[in-house]
């Protein structure tokens, strides 16, 4: 199986990561991308994805972290493209992401006084613009994320689009959504179904009508959590939980466990250019 987004770079991992790994490769996960969401963590990424076959990272930077971006005078968005660029020629970086935007209102954030506002926003537009650039210059993959800022983002995208990011592309955590649905198959872009499949009845419909050669499955960890891990409170999300996204999957297209996992281990590979 192949889990294309799964943050082993975060700190919730910190202790564990060889374990959860270890668990991970015990339910028949080969293949695992772990997106960076800010300079630091898209170091991690690369760090883990060095000492594991299969594994691969994505570097960029996040748009709820563009909020410190504003707030730290410290930093400055080109020092921080720059330091992306650099990571870049690094040979288990396989994409750009996970970069997107996003207008949720987090109750839970490290940010102080987080306020979804123009200048928050115009700061993730133009870090999505030159990320989206940078994965065109260095031929790299491109992973997109988008919470409620649809509008937002499909304008950049169609601004800065190229040709090369198509059947390269993943609307990651793919919010049920017909528009972006037409823009995924006009552009060959992959769709990203995460845990809350397994019980989002919207998010169910959806991935009901998406063709199969459009779906890559993603935990996500160490969010969204799939039932019936939820229900049971079984914190936090990991990879081995991929299976049960697979299986949700199988269940809704009508195809068996075995094919799904053939399915979306092949389209992963073809998202990130995997031989
Ligand atoms: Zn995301
Ligand atoms: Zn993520």
């Amino acid at each position: 199986m192949f889990d294309t987004h799964c943050h082993l770079n975060f700190k919730r991992f910190k202790k564990n990561v060889t374990e959860v790994i270890d668990r991970a490769v015990d339910v028949g996960v080969t293949n695992i991308v772990i997106p960076g969401t800010d300079i630091i963590s898209s170091k991690k990424a690369v760090e883990i994805a060095e000492k594991h076959e299969g594994f691969y990272a994505a570097v960029g930077i996040h748009p709820h972290h563009a909020f410190e971006l504003i707030t730290n005078d410290e930093l400055s968005i080109t020092n921080e493209i720059d330091e992306i660029e650099t990571l870049l020629t690094h040979p288990k970086v396989v994409a750009i992401g996970e970069v997107g935007m996003d207008r949720h209102v987090y109750e839970e954030t490290k940010y102080a006084e987080y306020a979804v506002d123009e200048r928050f926003l115009s700061t993730q537009k133009s870090l999505l613009t030159s990320q989206i650039q940078l994965a065109v210059t260095y031929n790299k993959s491109l992973i997109l994320h988008n919470r409620e800022a649809k509008s937002d983002l499909l304008p950049i995208i169609k601004k800065n689009w190229d040709s090369q990011l198509e059947g390269r592309t993943v609307f990651h955590c793919c919010e049920p959504d017909a528009e972006l649905l037409i823009f995924a198959k006009n552009h060959k872009v992959f769709i990203g179904v995460d845990g809350d499949v397994t019980y989002d009845k919207a998010k169910q419909d959806f991935i009901r009508q998406v063709p199969l050669e459009m779906l890559v499955v993603e935990t996500d960890s160490p969010f969204i959590l799939p039932e019936p891990l939820l229900s049971e409170k079984k914190y936090p999300n990991e990879p081995a939980n991929i299976q049960l996204i697979v299986r949700e999957v199988a269940s809704l297209k009508g195809e068996t466990v075995e094919k799904i996992i053939e399915l979306t281990t092949e389209n992963g590979k073809s998202l990130f250019g995997l031989g």
